[in-house]
């Protein structure tokens, strides 16, 4: 089969038998490029695994699934309690990272993994249930309610995907993003037109230090940041606004 994996610090397409052993099997129909596999190309930071936590496909029997990257160890006190994702033995075992991804005809997967679609999601655009996860668990955190004015800084994937979200609650929403490509997606998903007026929360999807600082800047005082990015490069931290404008 076909798989996807870091060869000299480039992403190449090899051969390589089916996966054997336990687990469940998933024919891939779909997987996505994530900034993050991209950083960590750059980085030389992937090991000998195929690359690939965001897809979807389909079980032996053909039920369409979408699969989530991570479970935690199942016994201490943050998997006991629910907060699985905040294990710190995940590092360890995540799929496209620590252990075998999607970007291959076939992968197995531990049996939690399996997530199945419900009727009306069609499992080639199913590899965006991960990056919405991020968007609708962050959301969550801050508790964010449709009469607050959103702000998302970044267009790429997690940007979009944030945008969706916020606009599930029915509040403004808007998208600042580098490329036509983006500005136009935001606006098919529903943006409003960006504003100087500042914001109740807003949404760093770059990871970036000027992003942060854009961000801290069109937050209104007492507002909220919510940082969804991953700063890969660190993270300086706009800490006038933050500090005098009370952010959280
Ligand atoms: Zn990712
Ligand atoms: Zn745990």
């Amino acid at each position: 089969m076909r798989a996807v994996r870091c060869v000299d610090g480039r992403a190449t397409v090899v051969e390589l038998a089916a996966p054997a052993g336990e687990g469940v099997r998933i024919k891939t129909a779909s997987a996505g490029v994530c900034g993050s596999d991209l950083h960590m190309l750059d980085l030389g930071m992937l090991g000998p695994y195929t690359i690939g936590h965001e897809f979807a496909g389909w079980l032996e029997d053909g039920r369409p699934v979408a699969v989530e990257p991570l479970h935690g160890c199942g016994d201490c006190g943050l998997c006991r309690t629910g907060d699985y994702n905040r294990c710190p033995a995940n590092l360890a075992d995540i799929a496209g990272i620590s252990r075998d991804g999607g970007m291959a005809d076939e992968v197995l997967m531990w049996p939690e993994a399996v997530v199945p679609l419900p009727t009306g999601v069609d499992v080639r655009d199913a590899c965006l249930v991960e990056p919405i996860a991020i968007a609708v668990h962050g959301f969550r955190m801050i508790g964010l309610r449709g009469d607050m004015r959103v702000a998302v800084i970044g267009g790429g994937t997690i940007g979009q995907t944030a945008l969706a979200v916020a606009r599930l609650t029915g509040g403004e929403t808007a998208v600042s993003a580098r490329h036509d490509a983006q500005n136009e997606a935001a606006a098919r998903l529903g943006a409003a037109p960006l504003t100087d007026e500042p914001y109740d929360v807003v949404v760093d999807a770059a990871g970036t230090s000027s992003a942060l600082a854009d961000a801290a800047a069109r937050c209104r005082p007492g507002g909220t940041m919510l940082l969804l990015g991953t700063y890969w490069a660190g993270m300086e931290l706009p800490a006038m606004d933050v500090r005098v404008k009370e952010i959280r």
